[in-house]
């Protein structure tokens, strides 16, 4: 495990106006990151700009803070330096890239192992549970005041990325910084709750049509399931309210991979992939132009029909298992 680079320290002390952006559709860990630095470094008497492409998704707009987030891309605004978080490659930075990479020194913080260098200081550690975890050492090394408000957003952050401490990159480094956090102020029961006990109706009812679309392959150790833009308009749901729907078929005794396909627009299907142990769906991402973890990942295509895009997986998987 890596700690902070002297010059990230060096240069959040120093600078008075920072920008800190993360990847485009932001789940807990990229958003809970943003907003924890970003009280911060307000705290330590710093100006912050936080910008979010598409802004908060509903299911995460519990999170203190979401107000400040613009949607709006900083204009020629100076900045002493920008930072994006939980962001392994330029283009997860969304259309706005090349304009938020001009803010120089741009610095990226990232627990991604195939992490394609695009800033001019790069922290990235993957051996790290969560970017929120690296952001609690960073904040510690600082010196900066993790307010209840910080310590909420950074506990969301570790607990989305480790499914609830349940993933193999939970190590005992993660659950100190957790129990630190729950002293600074955190109630686990709490967000817990906005995180997980959060169903609409609606949301259930989408829920129970895309677990009717499972499909399982090479003797139940490959599951698919999909939503197209039709159910969702049917529940009166956004692709937001499928977060985490992934982890039903993956929590199958013989599952090894899960995956999730989301039509989200007549032409483009973001697919979500969970593995378990060693099986690598990493590098399976990186072959279709995205990328991830080594057992969560993802990629979007465009131009294939699910049954495509299920065939062209199964080929990829089936060695695999
Ligand atoms: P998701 O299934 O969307 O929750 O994503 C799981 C992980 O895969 C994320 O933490 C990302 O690192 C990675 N990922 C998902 N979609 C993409 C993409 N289009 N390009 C690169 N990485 C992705
Ligand atoms: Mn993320
Ligand atoms: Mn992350």
């Amino acid at each position: 495990m890596s700690h902070p680079p002297e010059e990230i320290v060096e240069i959040l002390k120093k600078a008075g106006r920072v920008l800190i952006v993360t990847h485009v559709f932001p789940d807990g860990d990229a958003l809970g990151s943003q907003l924890a630095l970003g009280f911060a470094l307000e705290a330590a008497g710093k100006e912050v700009y936080l910008y979010s492409e598409e802004g908060v998704p509903h299911i995460l707009d519990f999170l203190p803070g979401t107000e400040r987030l613009n949607t709006r891309l900083p204009d020629h605004a100076t900045f002493d330096c920008a930072v994006a978080l939980d962001c392994g490659d330029k283009r997860r930075l969304g259309d706005g890239a090349e304009q938020l990479l001009s803010h120089k020194p741009f610095i990226a913080i990232d627990h991604h192992a195939g992490h394609q260098t695009f800033a001019d200081v790069t922290w990235v550690d993957q051996y790290r549970s969560s970017t929120g975890e690296m952001i609690y050492d960073l904040l510690r090394l600082l010196d900066f005041e993790i307010s209840p408000a910080t310590a909420y957003c950074l506990y969301t952050a570790i607990l989305t990325d480790t499914g609830s401490f349940k993933y193999e990159s939970t190590t005992a480094h993660t659950l100190r910084v957790a129990a630190d956090l729950l002293d600074y102020g955190v109630k686990p029961a709490e967000i817990c709750g906005h995180i997980f006990d959060n169903y609409s109706k609606n949301r259930l009812q989408l829920l129970q049509e895309v677990l009717g679309s499972l499909s399982l392959h090479a003797g139940d150790k490959i599951a698919f399931i999909s939503v197209t833009p039709e159910l969702l308009q049917r529940t009166g749901t956004t692709p937001a309210d499928t977060e985490l729907f992934i982890n039903f078929p993956r929590s199958m005794k013989t599952v090894k991979v899960a995956v999730f396909l989301k039509k989200t627009a007549d032409d483009l299907v973001g697919v979500s992939m969970r593995a378990k142990g060693e099986v690598d769906v990493a590098q399976v991402a990186r072959d279709f132009g995205g990328g991830g973890h080594r057992n969560a990942a993802g990629f979007k295509i465009t131009h294939a029909s699910l049954a495509q895009i299920k065939e062209q997986l199964l080929a990829k998987l089936l060695p695999l298992v």
